[in-house]
């Protein structure tokens, strides 16, 4: 964002903000924050999760390939889990 911010200085020929004094600006006189995502998410759901109708049906098949991975590798780790609690 300071990066932006920088380059867009230079374009109109501004005098530019240090970058600590430019985070303090940021975080004390705007409303606004970076989204903190509360689960990671990979590429291939989230590219599923914002295409629209007729992309998805494209995506599908990887989708549901992806997700049946997804369950497999949950199932052997928590079966790995309970192999390590006998051992
Ligand atoms: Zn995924």
């Amino acid at each position: 964002m300071y990066k932006l911010y920088l380059a867009d200085c230079a374009e109109h020929t501004k005098i530019c903000l240090r970058e600590r004094f430019y985070r303090h600006i940021f975080n004390t006189h705007f409303n606004l924050s970076f989204h903190t995502p509360k689960k990671d998410h990979c590429v291939t759901c989230t590219a599923y999760e914002i295409a629209n109708a007729e992309t998805r049906v494209t995506l599908q098949e990887n989708y549901d390939r992806h997700i049946a991975f997804k369950n497999r590798a949950r199932q052997e780790k928590n079966s790995d889990k309970i192999e390590s609690v006998k051992l």
